[in-house]
Parts: C-alpha cells; sequence; structure tokens
C-alpha cells in the first residue's frame, strides 16, 4: 500500500467547510464553458491570494454566479457529498453563509433544508450557520436569534469573514444562547488576527473548535490552555499556505500544535478558490510540512473525536483508521 492508497482508505472527516466556497467548478463550467471552461489563475497550482480582500471578492463573485435557490444549494450540495464519500470522508461539518439569506432574499431555514436533503447514505452531515462580525444588521439580526432559537436541524453557529473587524455587542449573548440550546460552537480566530482573539473565542464565547488558530504559536501560555481545555483546531494548511496566513510551508505550525498535544485536524476550507481535495490535505502535510505520516492517523482520530456521533460509531471509524495504518505500516519501509 502507497501513500496515497494510505490516505484514500482511512476514514476521514472534513470539519471546516464553507458551503459556497466548496463550489465545485463544473458548476460554473457548465453554466458558462466560453467564460469558465479553463483553469482560472487563482487555482493555478503556484497561486497564493495577495489578500484576504482578493479572496473574497473572487469566490463572492463566482458563487454568486451559481447559488440562486434553495435549489441550487440542494444541487451543490449533492455534488459535494458525492465528492466526499468518493474520498472516503464519512464525517462533514459544513456552514452556509448567513448573508445569503439577504443576498438572495430565501428564508435560512430553506437554505438549510436544501442542504440536509442532499445528504447522501453513508455521509453524516452536520449543518453550522456562518455569519460575519458585522452581520448582526437590523434586518438579518432577528433571524439571527430565530435561527439560534428555533431552527431544527441547525448543528451550531460559525464567527466567519474579516478578523479585523471588532467583535460587537451582539456575539456574547448569541453565542450564550446557541450554547444553552445545545448547538456546537465554533469561530474563526487566528487565522490572521493575534493569538488575544484565540483566547477571546475560548474565554468569552465559549467556543471549543476554533477554525484556523494558526496564531496560537504565538504564545506558550496559549498553547497550553488549548491543550489543556482540549480546544479542537479545525485547521486547513494549503488555504493558510494561499492565504498567506504563514509566509511559508514550514512556518505551518500544526506539527508543533500537535506536538504540543493539541487536538487539531485538517479540512479544505473553500476549494472553489484552493483547487484542493481533502486528500491534497493530507498529502500537503506530509510533502509540505514534512510531517511523518503517523500524524494523518492522529488527525484523521481527531475528526472523529470531536464529530458530533454517538461514542460506538467514533469508536468504528478510529479502529477503521488503525486498520489502515497497521496495513500501511506494516507493509514495506513506509514508515
Ligand atoms: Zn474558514
Amino acid at each position: 500500500m502507497d501513500l496515497n492508497q494510505f490516505i484514500r482508505k482511512i476514514p476521514k472527516t472534513e470539519t471546516h467547510l464553507h458551503l459556497e466556497g466548496a463550489l465545485p467548478w463544473e458548476f460554473l463550467e457548465q453554466l458558462d464553458p466560453a467564460s469558465y471552461g479553463n483553469t482560472p489563475f487563482f487555482r493555478k497550482e503556484k497561486f497564493r491570494y495577495v489578500d484576504f480582500a482578493q479572496f473574497e471578492k473572487i469566490l463572492i463573485d463566482h458563487a454568486l454566479k451559481v447559488f440562486r435557490s434553495a435549489e441550487d444549494y440542494f444541487k451543490v450540495s449533492t455534488s459535494i457529498f458525492r465528492s466526499a464519500l468518493d474520498q472516503n470522508i464519512r464525517y462533514l461539518e459544513t456552514s452556509f453563509h448567513a448573508g445569503m439569506i439577504e443576498f438572495l432574499n430565501i428564508p435560512g431555514r430553506e437554505i438549510l433544508c436544501a442542504i440536509h436533503s442532499a445528504i447522501p447514505d453513508g455521509l453524516e452531515v452536520r449543518v453550522f450557520l456562518g455569519m460575519s462580525r458585522n452581520a448582526y444588521s437590523s434586518s438579518l439580526g432577528p433571524k439571527l436569534e430565530e435561527a439560534v432559537d428555533a431552527w431544527d436541524h441547525l448543528a451550531g453557529i460559525d464567527l466567519h469573514g474579516p478578523e479585523e473587524l471588532p467583535i460587537e455587542e451582539w456575539t456574547i449573548p448569541l453565542w450564550r444562547k446557541a450554547a444553552d440550546r445545545g448547538l456546537i460552537l465554533k469561530a474563526h480566530a487566528g487565522e490572521f488576527g493575534p493569538a488575544s482573539n484565540i483566547e477571546f473565542a475560548i474565554e468569552k464565547l465559549g467556543v471549543k473548535r476554533i477554525q484556523h488558530g494558526v496564531s496560537a504559536c504565538e504564545s506558550h501560555e496559549l498553547m497550553n490552555k488549548i491543550a489543556v481545555k482540549d480546544v479542537c483546531l479545525d485547521m486547513c494548511p494549503i488555504s493558510n499556505y494561499k492565504l498567506r496566513a504563514v509566509e511559508s510551508w514550514t512556518e505551518h505550525p500544526l506539527g508543533l500544535f500537535l506536538e504540543k498535544g493539541i487536538r487539531c485536524t485538517i479540512s479544505t476550507d473553500d476549494p472553489l478558490s484552493f483547487n484542493n481535495t481533502l486528500e491534497d490535505e493530507y498529502t500537503a502535510c506530509i510533502e509540505k510540512l514534512g510531517l511523518p505520516p503517523s500524524k494523518l492517523v492522529d488527525v484523521a482520530k481527531n475528526g472523529f473525536y470531536v464529530a458530533d456521533l454517538p461514542s460506538n460509531v467514533k469508536e468504528l471509524f478510529i479502529q477503521e483508521i488503525d486498520y489502515a495504518w497497521n496495513e500501511f505500516s506494516g507493509s514495506d519501509s513506509n514508515v
């Protein structure tokens, strides 16, 4: 068994995936072959974004060409979930962006329902509502409250968008209310912002699932706290490289975090923008970050450890990972 076969064989999780940012390129190609028939500059392997604003503009411009209705969410989700199963992803957490409720003028519940209806057998999916730090307008704010109060099938909430925006007054009460209802709490923090943003998300928002968390490496104290409190960092190495959250591959702190006993997972973030698959992320951990293959076992297991699944189901997936590892490590001098 070679490394690619091993990566394919282990059951995997994807726990940091923006649904609009996961739009498969084929949808654009089918919509307008003349404009989207070739690989655009931003999906080329060597391309790195100038900054977050450039990334965000390109993503929104492309996503809005396809997402027009709840039916579009259904079709796109069906395609995303099918290719997840092709890579042996068995548990997936995805967020859709609250701003789309206003852009498209569709009730958020309909979007959530469309995504849910697309879930195939064999894949467990949890859907989150993602909101920017400045999302709480007079029209959208009440809808965010309603989502947290009453939407069925909503797994949790996530804080999205540019990290330089301040945390507004509504945020802590909304996260607290979501916690009281038993929702899973996430926040994007420490991608471009300082370690203090991660600290805030843990201490004030009560988050145990940090999206990215790259800048935790700036503070030994914070790294210890993350390890002791068993906060999970849902990291996306290719996204971090392409968006310059790290200057070079070797600066990526995933290996350091694992060494410090911090629970980390790996995911793709926005495959529309980075042209990456989850298998690419696993491969990058070895080829770009220089981690030994045994660390792939750790990140894969971590994904199931934090998954919203019954413990006996988690156990089965973890056993499957161990079987694949034994087969791989015993087959030749792979280790
Ligand atoms: Zn993200």
